[in-house]
This record gives structure tokens, sequence and C-alpha cells, in this order.
């Protein structure tokens, strides 16, 4: 079977891998010029050295399956453990280990979030910086090999047997919407258009080596940041002290429109305390504005699906059952698992 994906996050590649070790042929559309969605890394330096995985920064897994991705991610040196505890802010007092969490592994990739989405592409046909626009349903017509089409932002068109939208919901939903109204895909609308997401600012900073943070990362209550990781414990860096900072969700709804020095600065403000006065002062700093950070009333289902043998579609993302890295991987494998039983390649 030729099977679309659209999105090239954790979700849809690792989907696209498992269907394609099957057998099937697999076509992302990812409208992006990287890899893997918002396990994402940006690269400063004149040589590209530093890099700051300015989405997701770490993460936790829990369940086996997940647990034995991230052991071959581990065997690979795409992932390593970064500790098993994080330290805390709680606007007046600073723990260098936080006192209500559960000691558990955080992972991180030395070589940058990225490098996983570049991996696991390898198995796939991988089209970049290619948005997919709008589907449409051929899949009872006989004048017609196949079942889908896949109309791209620029005239291309592919047509496949099978697709699956790997986007945030907000994103499916845009997708879906184009497809024509017999389609019973369009069902799926009314479900994926309840959901949504938190939005946050990421700055991106890098000071002179000697401001040396000991701590890995920090989580703040009661503060415009919700969230603070330092890059330098995860990878050398050039030699620079590399800061990644998040807003909350209210922070980044309050100041979405406001100018970037000034969005910077609050978030500097509030990454003091535990910094010391040198957070102002950066070499360099970049920010970044996540419209999807984390769905915040994911469905409690592994994903969805049109059972429609001729046309097979389905959608899957962290919108179902969780809003993180485990929650995407779970989706795209439950997916891929039970269509590699059902559909020959
Ligand atoms: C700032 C931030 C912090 C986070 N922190 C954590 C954390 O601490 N722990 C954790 O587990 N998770 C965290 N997350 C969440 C985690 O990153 C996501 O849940 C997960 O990576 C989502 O993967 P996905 O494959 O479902 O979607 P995505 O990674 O969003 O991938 C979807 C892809 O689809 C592409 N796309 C969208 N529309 C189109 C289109 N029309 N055509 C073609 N391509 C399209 C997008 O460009 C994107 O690459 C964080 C996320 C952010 C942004």
């Amino acid at each position: 079977m030729l099977i679309g994906i659209i999105g090239a996050g954790i979700a849809g590649l690792t989907a696209g891998r498992i269907l394609s070790k099957a057998g099937h042929e697999v076509i992302v559309f990812e409208k992006s010029r990287g890899f893997g969605g918002r396990m994402a890394t940006r690269y400063f330096g004149d040589e590209h050295q530093i890099k700051m995985d300015h989405g997701v920064t770490s993460f936790t897994a829990d369940d086996p399956d997940c647990q034995s991705f991230i052991s071959e991610m581990k065997d690979k040196n795409l992932l390593k453990e970064w500790g098993k505890t994080v330290s805390y802010y709680n606007g007046e007092a600073f723990y260098k280990e936080h006192p209500a969490r559960e000691y558990q592994p955080y992972y991180i990739a030395p070589k940058g979030m990225n490098s996983i989405g570049k991996y696991l592409s390898r198995w796939v046909d991988f089209y970049q910086g290619e948005t997919v626009g709008g589907i449409t349903y051929i899949g009872r017509n006989p004048q017609k090999k196949r079942s889908w089409m896949v109309n791209l932002a620029t005239i291309n068109v592919f047509e496949v047997d099978a697709l699956i939208v790997a986007t945030p919901a907000t994103q499916a939903y845009g997708i879906i919407q184009t497809a024509q109204d017999e389609t019973p895909v369009r069902q799926a609308i009314r479900e994926i258009d309840t959901i949504r997401y938190s939005h946050s600012w990421a700055l991106m900073a890098g000071y002179e080596g000697e401001y040396n943070p000991d701590w890995r990362g920090v989580t703040f209550s009661n503060s415009a940041l919700q969230w603070m990781s330092n890059e330098s414990s995860k990878r050398e860096n050039g030699g620079d002290s590399t800061l990644v900072m998040q807003s909350t969700h209210a922070f980044a709804n309050k100041h979405q429109h406001s100018d970037s020095e000034v969005v910077a600065r609050e978030m500097m403000k509030a990454a003091a305390p535990v910094t010391g006065d040198w957070v102002y002062s950066p070499k360099w700093q970049d920010l970044h504005y996540w419209r999807f950070t984390k769905a915040q009333n994911p469905l409690n289902k592994p994903y969805m699906e049109f059972d429609n043998d001729a046309a097979p579609f389905a959608l899957i993302g962290d919108y179902f059952q969780g809003s993180d890295v485990q929650s995407s991987y779970l989706s795209g494998k439950k997916l891929a698992d039970e269509w590699v039983k059902r559909y020959k390649p």
C-alpha cells in the first residue's frame, strides 16, 4: 500500500517507520524544513556548533513500549539520561531537587532533539518544506487507482492508498475540512474541534562560559516561566553557557503580540532570581512562539480512524491519551501496529 503521512513529528515518523518496515511504501509531507516537529532544535554560532532544543527540552516516559524505543535510541547515542530529578523555584525559594516530584529518568538528546526525527525519517520518503493545503477523497471513483489525493500548497498533487494526519488537532481540522462533504472523515471534525492547546514563548540565550549554572532544569510556579533548561548541561555548546526559558500559557497569551524585546526582558526578569543578574546580558538571543505546546484536553483513545478499507484514513498525535512525547509515540505506534495486521503491503 502507498501510505501518505502529513506531519514529521514523533507520531508521524514512528508510524511511518513501522509501516515501511512492514513493506508498505510511505511518503511523509512536512511543511517545515526540519525533522521531528516539536522535538525541535535550532542552531547558533558561526559554524552552527551551538544546538538549542527550543521545543521539548527533555522528557520522561513510563510506558514499556516507549521505554523500549528509548533503549533503542540510547544504543544509537541519540538519547541519554539527564538525571532523575529537576530543580524547582516557587517564586520565593529555590530547591536544587524538586521537593514534590518522584525520582524518574529525564531523557535528553545529546545531538539535539531533532536528531530523533532525522533518524526515524530514514525509513520513509520525506518531502520537506511541503505544506499540505488539503485532501480529496477519491475512494469511490473506479477510474482512479488510488483512494486519496494530497494537495500541496504548491501545485503538486500526490495520490495515495491510505492517509494519516499526524499534526496538532487544530491543523488536522484545517486539512480535513477540505475533504468532500460526503466523506465520513468529516465526522472527525466535530470531535477534534474541541481540542485546545496551550501556547508558550521560548527564549534561547547564550552567555559567556563563566556563568555556568550547576542545575540541569528548573520548573517554576508563581512565575512568568514554567521551565528553564540548562542546554550546556546536555552538550558542550561551543563553550557558551546556554539557556532555554519557556513561558507559561498565561504569559504567552498576554504577550502574544508584544514587542520581542519586552517579551525577552520579562522572561529574563522571571529567570533572574534563579540565575542571578547575568541573565540580562546575553551574547546572543532568539525567541520562538509556540502556538501548540501541549493539548489541554486530549481525547481518551489512542488514535482515530475510519473503518473504510477502500480508503483507510487515521488521525494520530499527542492529543490522544496525553499531551507529550510518550503519547505521540504511542499514538503512532498503536495505529501502525494495527494497520500492519490489517493491510497487506
Ligand atoms: C515548548 C514545548 C515544551 C514541551 N515540553 C514537553 C515536555 O517537557 N515533555 C514532553 O513529553 N512533551 C513536551 N512537549 C510536547 C511534545 O513536544 C509534543 O507532545 C510532541 O512532540 C508532539 O509530537 P507530534 O508528532 O504529535 O506533533 P508535532 O511534533 O507537532 O508534529 C507535527 C508536524 O506536522 C507538521 N504539519 C502541520 N501542519 C502541516 C501541513 N498542513 N502540512 C505538512 N506538515 C504539517 C508540523 O510542522 C509538525 O512538524 C513540549 C512542546 C513544546 C512546544
